[in-house]
């Protein structure tokens, strides 16, 4: 028997009372049962985002909302700046090429983030821009953005959209939709809202909702006037909802208001600081320049088989960590503290890190990185 812990950015440990409601009988969704559902849920998110603004939720995998984003607010030749910093920066951009929309790059090494005024510049520039597209967690690199500043830039132009990926940041990095001016936040149930994966989110603005309407761009299921109609008309979806993943949401939803969301935030805040300290304790360093509350990447120390490491994490010690994507593969990886995490999966993780790199003929003192974690976690 091995025991298994998942100390992945995504999917994240399910709490056992959302998967209890997960298992819940199928209701059937043009009902009063499930409208009420969907609509405390949908009123529920605004508290997360931080926003009065509607939130959309979809049947789809994160990125089905970054799509939409993109889909229902440019139309074919429009230019968007794009803020590429990792994995998920690069897919911002990817989406908009495939749609005709065109690219703007503001590339930043990995690890780092973009300076708001080489956006504001950039702006200037090119005061077409109609969209910028940004990451409030870069989870490749564990890398948190300027987005209250970026906001302050792009409220003041009426032609321009800030849009934010916050898969893996909401929930543990924090985010003010409404009062940091973000126009567009999207996000996804398997990280930190601690449910399967399956379900999208977006908030939407009154700003935004003027852009759908000159929007060119070909859509269907992720129509979102579609979707805001039938939620505020109906407390439905156009397209049969995630039921079961619905009714989760609710459970996952009810656990984080009674925690409180600030003190989710902070939560997030002290695992975040007490993994930094335990892996800084190690002698190791962290990639990011900006470290996010949602996960650490950790540079892997010369001489050491970053592919391996992470095999004998997980073989020996049924610990899982993600790796390092594209040209950090086997250079980093990634502990995430997000989601249903507490003392317990930090102290694991730094203490499974500890043992195999001591396995791996690495010279580090046993329990160094666990006792710096330990002083924080107590805190
Ligand atoms: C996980 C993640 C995504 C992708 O989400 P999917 O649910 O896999 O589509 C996008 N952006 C960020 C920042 C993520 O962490």
């Amino acid at each position: 028997m091995k025991k298994e812990y998942l100390l992945t950015p995504g999917p994240t440990p399910v709490p056992d009372a959302v998967r209890l409601a997960e298992a819940q009988p199928i209701i059937h969704h043009r009902t009063a049962e499930h409208a009420e559902i969907f609509r405390r849920v949908s009123e529920n998110l605004k508290l997360i985002f931080k926003t009065k603004n509607v939130v959309l939720t979809f049947a789809s995998s994160g990125t089905g909302a970054m799509e939409g984003a993109i889909i229902n607010t440019l139309s074919q030749g429009d230019k968007a700046l794009v803020i590429r910093g990792g994995k998920f920066g690069e897919r911002w951009a990817e989406i908009c090429e495939v749609y005709g929309v065109r690219v703007i790059p503001v590339d930043v090494e990995w690890g780092d983030t973009a300076k708001p005024q080489v956006i504001e510049d950039c702006l200037n520039k090119e005061p077409d821009i109609k969209a910028v597209f940004t990451t409030l967690c870069e989870t490749s690199t564990g890398t948190l953005s300027p987005i209250k500043e970026y906001g302050e830039i792009i409220k003041k132009r009426d032609n321009t959209l800030l849009v934010v990926d916050a898969i893996s940041g909401l929930g543990a990095c924090d985010i003010e939709v409404d009062n940091w001016n973000v126009d567009i936040c999207v996000s996804g149930s398997q990280k930190g809202l601690m449910l399967p994966p399956g379900l999208a989110f977006a908030s939407v603005n009154e700003k935004t909702w003027k852009f759908a309407e000159t929007s060119n761009l070909p859509k269907y299921y992720f129509d979102w006037k579609k979707a805001k109609k039938s939620l505020e008309t109906k407390g439905q979806t156009p397209y049969t909802p995630a039921i079961s993943l619905v009714i989760a949401l609710d459970q996952s939803l009810k656990m984080l208001k009674e925690e409180g969301i600030d003190n989710v935030l902070k939560r997030h805040n002290r695992l975040a600081d007490a993994t930094r300290a335990g892996i800084k304790a190690l002698g190791l360093e962290l990639l990011s320049k900006y470290p996010a509350n949602a996960v650490t990447a950790v540079k892997v120390p010369d001489g050491i088989d970053g592919l391996e490491l992470k095999k004998i994490l997980d073989n020996k010690y049924g610990v899982k960590v993600a790796g390092g994507q594209a040209h950090l593969k086997g250079k980093i990886f990634r502990i995430a503290h997000l989601g249903y995490m507490g003392t317990f999966d930090i102290i694991t993780a730094i203490s499974a890190v500890e043992m195999t790199l001591k396995d791996m003929g690495h010279p580090v003192e046993i329990g160094k990185g666990v006792k710096s974690a330990e002083e924080i976690l107590r805190g």
